[in-house]
């Protein structure tokens, strides 16, 4: 039995995570549980799989709930307590899905105790990737997908290669990875007034059931662009072995081009346990509660280009990529800012891609950044978007 630390676990990863893990009895013990600021649900879930070790990152939350826990359940907050949440517990793995750079040091924390991470956060692999990948190849600590697109790249690689053990080491079999997009809600809609397009519409998402952030981030496509540099750092590749390819039905998740030309493609009910529970049971496929494929029922598979002049934030994302060292770390912050602003209503739905433009401009790039350059910037970035907000843009 492993034991595992759930960070994030009343969003919508962390409780199909916990009901991947409640369908698999017997081969994980959950010895930690964090949440942002829903302890009402984090007490459930800590009652019912008996976990004494609890954070509740948002401090007043956190003392709310220290008065209704249970005895012999320990209520820590903070960074500070969610740090040791992870290395404290004893943790065999740690699923972190924490949103945002929130995650950055709970997640190196675990690299440094050698703990492997089924890693959902993008954001921290975007911003600090550069840092954290070779952290993690020195600690031999492995990051496993549980984003579905790198989770089905993982499993074409583990498919055809079953002797590389990481994600890194298959990066000189990859000729390209092919990350497929559903396109969000506006892919197939003509004449879209960007400025006008209200929070409803953009949370229209067609194919996944997802949190806030990531559902703006799939409406503006700049999920993608992130997801670019999610595989740039997971595989150890370059921007340019990564390529987008629109696939309105999402049952293809993902594809991998050898060099051969031979391409292999992992295809599967558009539902996240899926790669929550490969990211858990890797390198097997276990039994799971997911519906079955029926192709004959879905019948035709659709692929398209992606239009990068229709989605601006694919353009900044690519530019972010290719100039590395800092500049991903303003996209992501400078985004996660924007796009929160978005959802209170204070800006419209095409200011996210304009003040994220904008950030990276004011921006002086640092090349080869230490993680606190990193931590730096992130500041940097959320602060520049706060005024060019205030400044009326
Ligand atoms: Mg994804």
């Amino acid at each position: 039995m492993k034991n595992i630390v759930i960070l994030g676990s009343t969003g919508s990863i962390g409780e199909n995570a916990v009901n991947v893990i409640r369908g698999m009895r017997g081969k994980f013990r959950i010895v930690g549980l964090s949440a942002s600021s829903n302890f009402r649900k984090l007490l459930q879930q800590a009652e019912e799989f008996g976990v004494k070790h609890i954070v509740v990152a948002d401090k007043n939350a956190a003392l709310a709930c220290r008065k209704v826990a249970g005895r012999g359940v320990d209520v820590k907050s903070g960074e500070k307590g969610l740090v040791s949440l992870v290395s404290e517990t004893n943790a065999d793995i740690v699923l972190c899905s924490i949103s945002g750079m929130a995650a950055l040091m709970p997640v190196v924390a675990a690299v440094e105790k050698g703990i492997d991470v089924a890693l959902a956060t993008k954001e921290i692999l975007v911003a600090a990737g550069e840092i954290l990948v070779p952290m993690a190849i020195h600690r031999r600590v492995n990051f496993l997908p549980v984003d579905s697109e790198h989770s089905a790249v993982f499993q074409c690689l583990c498919g055809a290669l079953p002797c590389c053990k990481t994600t890194w080491a298959y990066s000189p079999y990859i000729r390209k990875i092919i990350l497929t997009a559903s396109g969000g809600p506006f892919a197939g809609r003509k004449n879209i007034n960007w400025k006008r397009v209200t929070l409803k519409e953009a949370l229209r998402h067609p194919r996944w059931t997802m949190g806030k952030k990531i559902t703006i981030d799939s409406a503006t496509m700049m999920n993608k662009g992130l997801e670019i540099m999610e595989a740039m750092r997971l595989f150890c590749v370059p921007f340019e072995k990564v390529e987008l390819l629109i696939h309105p039905e999402s049952v293809v998740h993902s594809m991998v081009e050898f060099f051969d030309g031979s391409v292999l493609a992992q295809m599967g009910m558009p539902d996240m346990r899926l790669a929550i529970q490969y990211s858990l049971t890797w390198p097997d496929h276990l039994k799971s509660a997911v519906p079955k494929l029926n192709l004959a029922k879905i019948g035709k598979l659709h692929f398209y280009e992606p239009d990068y002049a229709r989605f601006p934030c694919l353009r900044l994302a690519s530019e972010a990529a290719k100039a590395g060292g800092t500049m991903p770390a303003v996209l992501s912050g400078a985004n996660e800012v924007a796009v929160n602003m978005f959802i209170k209503g204070i800006i419209d739905f095409s200011d996210i891609w304009s003040i994220v433009e904008k950030t990276m401009h004011k921006h002086s790039l640092r090349k080869r950044p230490l993680l606190e350059d990193i931590v730096e910037t992130d500041r940097w970035s959320r602060e520049t978007v706060v005024k060019i907000i205030k400044s009326g843009r």
